[in-house]
């Protein structure tokens, strides 16, 4: 296959994050079990590499790399394998004690790691709050939405009742919850539609989780095509679909801010990007009159990733970006901004 690779470590990538750095690490795992299935998600550009790190020996790999790579201006660290961190398939149980103990470190306050919902139960999870304070481990779940009917039509395949089921083990673990959401879809949806299911989305997480044990993150991950993907297969999605507006997701976050204050419920807000271990087709940008991508698309970017370094500036920056004077701006109000007034947003 074109995308096939030898690494061990798939993902390195150190990012600003509050006053320290954000670390996300991949792992070559054996491939994610819906790969194994043959029913990968439909956007899903995750790389096939080749010669996977057997199960067990992943902890040691880990150690290895992290004592060469560990600086102590990390403050958060996101551990990603191949599809699912407690998947015994890609990560032994003996391999996810050794990596947890590894990340002990004093200038660690945020460990993050990625699985599917049918991965969690409360052995897994104990065996891991042995060794750390649970109040640093987040298990993140690519939720992508509350909606069955929306996820469903993305071939995720799990429903919000298995979801859910996950979230009561954290409770009772007192671990927290990162919740990965797509916005803008690749599915039959519209734009301000998909802004306004990233809303009802947040609100019934936030029913979920207000007044009890564990913290919630909100990652909003706008999509993007990806390489290698189904969805890349097909003609709209390589030469016409066009990823969400950047003056969309400075909005969609304003709208989760004004949530968390309306709610009293101080959720963190990250913004995802498309840098990691996939390639990419096409990407959230502006867009000219005729479609094209606008010039000011690069500065917005850098407007926007100053987001997860902030979270008491986040309206600072999303107030900048909805300000920022350029002729695009007035497509974007024609084609999804004064919907999105109407609705009150
Ligand atoms: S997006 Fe995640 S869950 Fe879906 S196939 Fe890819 S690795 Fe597996
Ligand atoms: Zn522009």
């Amino acid at each position: 296959m074109k995308f096939k690779n030898k690494s061990k470590i798939t993902l390195n990538l150190k990012e600003p994050y509050e006053n320290g750095l954000r670390w996300k690490i991949g792992i070559n795992t054996v491939p994610c079990i819906s790969v194994r299935k043959g029913k990968r998600c439909v956007y899903c550009g995750f790389i096939n590499w080749e010669k996977p790190i057997e199960p067990q020996k992943v902890g040691g790999y880990f150690l290895d790399f992290f004592e060469k790579n560990y600086t102590k201006s990390i403050s958060r660290v996101e551990v990603y394998s191949s599809g699912s961190f407690f998947d015994d398939c890609e990560v032994s149980a003996n391999s996810r004690q050794e990596i947890v103990k590894t990340l002990n470190r004093d200038s660690i306050k945020e460990i993050v790691l990625e699985t599917r919902p049918e991965f969690i139960n409360s052995k897994n999870i104990k065996d891991l709050t042995k060794y750390i304070d649970p109040k640093k481990l987040f298990i993140a779940v690519g939720l992508e939405t509350m909606s069955d009917e929306i996820r469903r039509k993305t071939a995720k395949g799990f429903t919000k009742k298995r979801f859910i089921k996950a979230i009561d083990v954290l409770q009772k673990e007192g671990v927290g919850f990162q919740a990965y959401l797509l916005l803008k879809p690749p599915v039959d949806m519209s734009e301000y539609e998909s802004i306004v299911d990233l809303a009802k989305s947040v609100k019934d997480l936030v029913c979920l989780m207000k007044n009890k044990p564990s913290s919630l993150v909100v990652a909003v991950q706008p999509f993007f095509v990806a390489e290698n993907s189904f969805i890349a297969k097909i003609p709209y999605f390589r030469n016409e679909f066009k990823p969400i507006w950047l003056y969309s997701i400075a909005k969609s976050i304003e709208i989760l801010d004004k949530i968390r204050k309306e709610q009293k419920y101080d959720f963190k807000i990250i913004l995802g990007n498309y840098k990691d271990n996939v390639e990419t087709i096409s990407v959230p940008s502006n867009y000219d009159e005729s479609g094209k991508i606008c010039t000011c698309s690069n500065k917005i970017r850098n407007y926007l990733n100053d987001i997860n370094r902030h979270q008491k500036n986040v309206r600072i920056i999303t107030d900048a970006v909805l300000a920022f004077k350029c002729d695009c701006k007035k497509s974007w109000i024609k084609e999804v901004g004064s919907k999105l007034q109407v609705k009150g947003f």
